[in-house]
């Protein structure tokens, strides 16, 4: 069993809300066209790959139960966030999951509370089995609470989260500003384990 690195992914691995602000639906991005990484990812990703962690995508995409875009068009997104790490990182994303559902949505099946929509910690937790994670020595890097609490939930401690911006977050183990400056502070501890 191998650690992961779990990462969020609008912005916090690839950008969103500076992209999508004047779209019909702020903060939904599913056009494959518009995904680039998010500042010192490609780096980040491979770094932390080397350094010997599964890199594992977990997302919340409520867009789909929103009406907003189809399950097509997050696959076809995911798929493009995978070349695009493969092509800048030269890594492969180990796992990609995401979670379509919302309990305030209108588009069946996916208008309900979902065990997978983070703050709940389904994503990790079937990702782990998926996957032969080693949960407790894994990390969780996102820019939003529910990131941060679906870690926590998951078996995760807190020393080992970080959140990447100024979003609240009542319980977070590191807080940064940029995906690089999270991946240094998995990297240290990594080598502190290990040296
Ligand atoms: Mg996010």
């Amino acid at each position: 069993m191998r650690p992961a690195v779990f990462l969020d992914r609008d912005d916090t691995l690839i950008v969103n809300r500076a992209i999508t602000a004047h779209s019909a639906y702020p903060g939904s991005l599913f056009d494959p066209a518009l995904v680039q990484l998010c500042p010192g990812a490609a780096l980040a990703c491979r770094s932390m790959h080397q350094a010997g962690f599964a890199l594992v995508v977990v997302t919340n995409q409520g867009c789909v139960a929103r009406g907003e875009c189809s399950v097509q068009q997050v696959e076809a997104t995911n798929a493009r966030v995978r070349a695009v790490v493969r092509a800048e990182a030269g890594v492969d994303l180990d796992g990609l999951y995401y979670c379509p559902y919302h309990p305030r949505g209108t588009v069946p099946p996916f208008h309900v509370e979902h065990p997978w929509r983070k703050p709940n910690p389904g994503m990790l937790l079937w990702a782990a089995d998926d996957l032969r994670l080693d949960l407790a020595g894994s990390w969780m890097i996102g820019d939003a609470e529910r990131d941060i609490v679906a870690a926590l939930r998951a078996g995760i401690d807190r020393p080992r989260t970080i959140i990447v911006g100024d979003a609240p977050a009542a319980e977070v183990g590191h807080r940064v500003d940029s995906i690089a400056a999270a991946a240094e502070i998995v990297l240290q501890s990594a080598g502190g384990r290990s040296r």
